[in-house]
């Protein structure tokens, strides 16, 4: 008994857990948050844990996120916060110059640096933690003739901080301009402080539906061969994997500030997506399911990237996120089990229409 106890107590972190081909499946993957699946059914306790529990709707992604757009409004955006102008924020933009747009490429390189770079250094550079939690023991190829260099890190360093962070930046710089000539609808937080704040809770729903059928369509196989292969040369990803796309990829998937075009907003709430699309992938692919932070009391923190991981993995199935259960929603959830890889084999052998495949 007191053995089962000790068993069961000891943490699964992939040592001494791993199949033949060295792949570590910590769990089955959660399809959507609790607050997306039955609502009517949780209890209040379980309802505030979804909501402001450790991973939770709002805790610690989405407000880590809205803090960075806030930040980045008022401290690191040329013509806004403590850089604008008498004339108001960003009256300086009126007019498209390589100045103020390059500032901003140079803001998005080190953001991307500082988030990618960093999980890269600990996980992967000084292998802080080894392999354990990581979902596959091999580590990132470095004599491929599939990478760029032959070697995956640099190939995808390349294509995040090139197209990637060329795309993002000019998508954000053209909104900027847009919002500085008064073309797109503009809301304050002192004119409508309810509608600011809900907007952040909101804009996660728009970010997951895009994330999906953009994805979706990019497997539909003529775009899957002119762009899409090359994220997917990443079977065994690593943070830098996340923004390494083609160009043509970049320009679909940052789309996402199309929005805008008609949502009464504030740029801090355009920055907010971008920056969730431009920096988030880097998590989503850090390969890891926990970072060990303090080594000594082997104090964790779930980054939990199995779901996409599994994309990755598996291809044909995972095409969202686990906020919104989209993919258990339009049958295509892997939920990493031995099951779901049967499942996934059936489907893959159904006609294409029957399967609902794009
Ligand atoms: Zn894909
Ligand atoms: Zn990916």
């Amino acid at each position: 008994m007191a053995e089962a106890v000790a068993a069961e107590s000891q943490v699964d972190d992939g040592t001494t857990t791993r199949n033949g081909k060295g792949e570590w499946t910590p769990r089955v993957v959660a399809s959507g948050s609790p607050l997306f699946s039955r609502p009517w059914r949780l209890s209040p306790k379980a309802a505030a844990k979804a909501l402001f529990g450790w991973n939770g709707y709002l805790w610690p992604v989405r407000t880590i996120d809205a803090g960075l757009a806030i930040l980045t409004w008022w401290l690191l955006q040329p013509g806004a916060g403590i850089w604008a102008g008498q004339a108001g924020p960003l009256a300086s933009l009126t007019e498209l110059r390589p100045g103020w747009i390059l500032l901003m490429y140079a803001r998005n390189v080190a953001l991307l640096l500082l988030i990618a770079g960093g999980w890269h250094l600990r996980l992967y550079y000084r292998r802080a933690q080894g392999s354990r939690f990581k979902y596959t023991s091999r580590w990132p190829a470095t004599n491929s003739k599939a990478f760029l260099f032959g070697n995956q890190v640099w190939d995808n360093m390349f294509w995040s901080l090139t197209s990637g962070a060329m795309v993002w930046t000019l998508y954000e710089a053209l909104m900027m301009w847009a919002y500085a000539r008064g073309w797109l609808p503009w809301i304050g937080f002192a004119s409508n402080p309810v509608w600011f704040v809900a907007l952040f809770l909101l804009l996660p729903i728009w970010n997951d539906i895009h994330f999906y059928f953009v994805h979706r369509l990019t497997h539909w196989k003529p775009f899957y061969r002119a762009a899409h292969y090359l994220h997917h040369r990443n079977i065994n990803v690593g943070p830098w994997s996340g923004m390494a796309m083609h160009p043509i990829e970049h320009l679909l998937y940052l789309s996402r500030w199309l929005i805008f075009l008609v949502l009464p907003a504030h740029p801090i709430h355009m920055l907010y997506v971008m920056q969730r699309t431009g920096l988030g992938p880097a998590t989503g692919h850090a390969g890891f399911d926990q970072v060990v932070v303090h080594t000594p009391s082997d104090t964790r923190m779930s980054i939990d990237s199995f779901y996409h991981y599994l994309h990755h993995r598996y291809f044909e199935c995972n095409y969202g996120n686990n906020l919104l259960p989209l993919d258990r929603w339009l049958g295509t959830l892997h939920d990493g089990t031995e099951a779901g890889v049967e499942l996934l084999k059936k489907r893959r052998k159904l006609p294409r229409e029957a399967d609902g495949v794009v």
